[in-house]
């Protein structure tokens, strides 16, 4: 190929500014040797103090005089690889030094260097000649060697992302709860150590698998877990990786990962989130996105570049298969989909098995209570959940983990760290009466899941809480439940009204009316319940601007948008008036269930039907299942 001075231009003009930016950064740091510490994740003190007292902290590095760390600790999230985070800490922590020294930590204080500025004019003066050399030799490569620009220019090759792990030391044994994925996988497995037992009869070997499922669920796990049986090394990209900001780089990494592949085979390929350059083209805002849809061109060319039978297979995991490429999916290709769900009882019960190898329970603990409180939760939640109950023990200095721990760490999990309580004032009876509201609908309503318990200790953004039970058939959900819902989700507003009067109402109740609208609406335009009629007038909301979903927008006349927003009102104010009307008839009951409240600061459903039997009819519900 000739070489072309546009094309010259064009490549490094960009590549040299953006150089310049990294090269003045990297001088631009306080404590130069902070830089090449370069830890990019950063943890907030509180969770460090966690660490700590969790004993997973290895050692601290303290800077700018103690107000940040860089602190090495190992996470139980990434299989307890060791990490280096960012810890900024607060100006006055003394007490952190003496308690470093408790736990017995390495740590060592780096003074500020004060050589910022001469390094900063080196910087500035060694630019300008890396610019010109480099310019220089781009040229003189180019010119010399055949390949022209293409050989100069080769930004993937040197900055290969993908990982490879040898052995993933992931076994079938370590993944849980999704049997039936494991059962259709385990013939990969026979693919990769015997293809000859399909060769010879002449079968052809499959060369993708799309592992479709939410996230957490296990998907990267179920990869790694192939190439461990079968013992064959595993090559590892994200979906986003491919797609960057130079034009050519993501196709190139597509070549560099299948050219390492077959150098290595057998062995797995897994592209993550395969949705990020595998959405179909030609759709989206602007007529799609050049780069990536090179990537997928590339993607596909590779995959039908080699055979069936060189012993290479490629997993593809995404939770959106609905926005793919028609062509990723066609036979030859990602043609085997594989559902990976989230674990239903008896799935989540073995995969707290699987986590609770490696724990220390206390006898008291049943998996299976667990198993049963937490319905909903992927495999990523429940790990999630068993490593913050372990934290939690070893915070309170206990030898095993008890039921405590883990109910915390399942509010944790739900809906966030918990906060202080508030001190006796106005707005705490407030909320306690708008818990109590939401608790006494949740109780009163035949068709509502049944209160687990209300408490007044604020977790993640909310000030109170009503925890409900779920029930584990979460599949199909009538009518007179959903309205059930509504009318619960307003229970805390309706409360407020009652008792203080409309112009005292908060804001406390944004969430729930946020629900009580999306549900109601849900009501009308996709589930046919409303005055309209069995109609499917909108589905369900993704993101507009990216693949298939631009085309699939539904389109309705303005007069049945207004119908739309007058039966969601209708529906609203069907509810709102059940809600007032309870908190009326009750009003003593509440009066007394808040007084309680406020006392305990937690009420557990059972006590709270208990008080609730002495002055109304409560119904029996079919999932009530005991606290743990
Ligand atoms: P995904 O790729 O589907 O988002 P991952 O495979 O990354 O989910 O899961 C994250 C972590 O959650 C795993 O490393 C594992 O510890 C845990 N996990 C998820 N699903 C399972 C499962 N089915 N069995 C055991 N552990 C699981
Ligand atoms: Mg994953
Ligand atoms: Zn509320």
């Amino acid at each position: 190929m000739k070489f072309s001075w546009r094309v010259l231009v064009l490549w490094t003009l960009p590549a040299l500014v953006i150089g310049f930016f990294f090269w003045q950064g990297a001088f631009a740091n306080t404590p130069a040797d902070m830089g090449k510490n370069a830890a990019s994740t950063r943890m907030t003190y509180g969770r460090f103090l966690e660490y700590l007292d969790a004993g997973r902290v290895t050692m601290v590095d303290l800077y700018e005089g103690g107000r940040t760390a860089i602190v090495e600790a190992v996470d139980p999230d990434l299989e307890n690889r060791i990490q280096r985070v960012r810890v900024d800490l607060p100006v006055n922590a003394p007490e952190l030094i003496s308690k470093l020294k408790a736990e017995n930590v390495s740590f060592d204080a780096h003074p500020a260097r004060n050589d910022g500025a001469i390094w900063g004019l080196l910087g500035n003066l060694i630019f300008p000649i890396l610019l010109i050399s480099g310019l220089f030799l781009l040229f003189r490569r180019s010119s010399n060697l055949p390949g022209g620009p293409g050989q100069a220019m080769n930004f993937g090759k040197s900055r290969a992302r993908f990982q490879m792990e040898a052995k993933t030391g992931v076994m079938f044994d370590d993944v849980a709860g999704i049997e039936e994925a494991k059962e259709e996988l385990g013939e990969v497995v026979t693919f990769l150590k015997q293809p000859e037992k399909f060769t010879a009869v002449g079968a052809r070997i499959p060369k993708g698998v799309l592992l479709v499922g939410p996230p957490g669920t296990g998907k990267t796990l179920l990869a790694k877990a192939i190439a461990g049986e079968a013992g064959v090394p595993f090559f590892s990209i994200s979906g986003s990786e491919f797609v960057e900001m130079f034009v050519g780089v993501g196709a190139s990494r597509v070549r560099d990962l299948f050219k390492k592949a077959k150098d290595n085979a057998p062995c797995i390929i897994f592209i993550d989130e395969i949705d990020a350059v595998g959405r179909q083209r030609g759709a989206g805002i602007g007529g799609g996105n050049d780069e990536r849809e090179q990537t997928l061109n590339q993607l596909l060319t590779e995959m039908d570049g080699f055979e069936g039978n060189t012993g290479i297979i490629i997993i593809a995991a995404t939770n959106r298969p609905d926005v793919l490429d028609a062509a990723l999916l066609r036979p030859g290709r990602f043609d085997r989909q594989v559902m990976v769900d989230a674990p239903d009882i008896k799935g989540r019960l073995e995969i707290l098995q699987v986590h609770a190898r490696n724990k220390k329970l206390d006898q008291s603990v049943s998996l299976e209570a667990i198993a049963r409180r937490t319905p909903g939760f992927t495999g990523a939640d429940l790990a999630n959940l068993l490593n913050e109950a372990a934290i939690l023990t070893a915070r309170r200095r206990k030898e095993g983990i008890t039921l405590t721990e883990i109910d915390d760490a399942v509010d944790r999990v739900v809906a966030g760290m918990e906060g202080t309580p508030l001190v006796d004032s106005k707005s705490k009876r407030l909320i306690a009466y708008h818990e109590v509201g939401h608790a006494l609908i949740g109780t009163l309503v035949k068709d509502h899941d049944p209160v687990q318990k209300v408490t007044l200790i604020p977790r993640g953004q909310a000030q109170g809480l009503t925890w409900f039970t779920p029930s584990e058939d979460q599949g199909l959900i009538s009518r007179s439940q959903l309205k059930a819902r509504i009318t619960g989700a307003l229970g805390g507003r309706s409360a407020e009204e009652v008792i203080f009067g409309r112009d005292e109402v908060t804001t406390g109740a944004g969430n729930d009316l946020q629900q009580v609208t999306g549900m109601a609406r849900q009501m009308v335009t996709r589930f046919g319940m409303s005055d309209l009629g069995p109609l499917s007038l909108e589905s369900q909301q993704g993101e507009v601007f990216l693949g298939r979903d631009w085309t699939t927008r539904s389109e309705y006349s303005e007069s049945i948008a207004a119908r739309i927003d007058s039966q969601v009102r209708a529906i609203v104010e069907e509810c709102y008036k059940n809600a007032l009307q309870m908190m009326r008839d009750h009003r003593s009951l509440m009066d007394r269930l808040v007084d309680l409240l406020i006392e305990k600061e937690t009420i557990d459903g059972e006590e709270f039907r208990r008080i609730v039997a002495e002055y109304a009819e409560v119904p029996e519900k079919p999932q009530y299942v005991p606290s743990l």
